[in-house]
């Protein structure tokens, strides 16, 4: 599923199909990039496919599971085939499952944290030669307040602390290839992945969320657009002096 325009600049957006990565790459679309939209299976991908297509810009849908090395690199290569080298890369595709420690299986550990952290190590890895070839680049991993800690997900809150690790590491190394390297922490964004959490929990979603807006100073919860507005800004080229930070957009602030 391919649609390109010419002269544009590419960007790579993971978990794409939908939430937070999908308004991710409508908005990117929006500001003239072209967007390799990377998720699981192709076919979930056509909506933000026809979302970005419908605001004049252009898509490539690629499945890709971000923890499979092999996936990860004929994804990428063809995106930037189809595309042209991506300089922008937004590490979003995140799974977080419950379970208590003494239940969890180390298969979930090792999924949890193969998605959540490996996964942007392989994406990273392999866009970053492109940005290295431009002399430029914008690195955003998705975290989450659950770095700070998480009482019902150990391994999505210890994979999430990773990310920050893996940002400010990035940032270091690579700030003289002109890349930055940013992470973002949603606090509770609107999304399949909060709502199957109120599912999990046996609550009401609409319950779910206001009780959770009640303990957020700004009142309310977020929604993907708020967090596809900061990538915006990290990834313009204007925010070319912020690097190996850590931005938490949940509405208040978060220890
Ligand atoms: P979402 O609605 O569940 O969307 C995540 C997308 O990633 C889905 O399309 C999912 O595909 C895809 N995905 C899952 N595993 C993948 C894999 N191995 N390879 C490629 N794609 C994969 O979640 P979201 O709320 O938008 O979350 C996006 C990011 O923000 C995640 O990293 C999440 O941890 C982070 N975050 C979210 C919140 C929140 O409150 N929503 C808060 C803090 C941080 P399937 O649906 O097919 O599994």
């Amino acid at each position: 599923m391919t649609h390109t325009t010419d002269g544009r600049r590419t960007a790579i957006v993971t978990g794409a199909a939908r939430g937070i990565g999908a308004a991710v790459a409508r908005r990117l679309a929006r500001e003239g990039f072209a967007v390799g939209v990377v998720d699981l299976d192709e076919a979930d991908c056509a909506d933000t496919v026809e979302a970005v297509v419908g605001a004049g810009g252009s898509a490539t849908a690629v499945a890709a599971d971000v923890s499979d090395e092999a996936a990860v690199a004929s994804a990428v290569a063809r995106i930037a085939a189809e595309l042209g080298p991506p300089t922008v890369l937004v590490n979003n595709a995140g799974i977080g499952p419950r379970a208590e420690l003494v239940e969890m299986t180390t298969r979930q550990w090792d999924t949890v944290t193969g998605v959540n952290l490996r996964g942007p190590f392989l994406v990273t890895r392999a866009v970053c030669p492109h940005m290295i070839a431009a002399g430029w680049g914008r690195i955003v991993n998705m975290s989450s307040i659950s770095a700070v800690g998480d009482a019902a997900r150990v391994d999505y809150g210890s994979a999430k602390a990773g990310l920050i690790g893996f940002t400010k590491s990035l940032a270091l190394q690579l700030g003289r290839h002109g890349i930055t390297a940013n992470a973002i922490a949603p606090g509770f964004v609107v999304s399949d992945m909060t709502r199957a959490s109120a599912r999990r929990l046996g609550r009401d979603f609409e319950e779910f969320r206001s009780s959770a807006a009640r303990s957020i100073p700004v009142g309310r919860v977020g929604e993907p657009e708020d967090i596809a507005h900061t990538v915006s800004f990290l990834v313009s080229p204007d925010a070319g002096f912020v690097s190996g930070q850590v931005i938490y957009v949940a509405g208040g602030p978060v220890d």
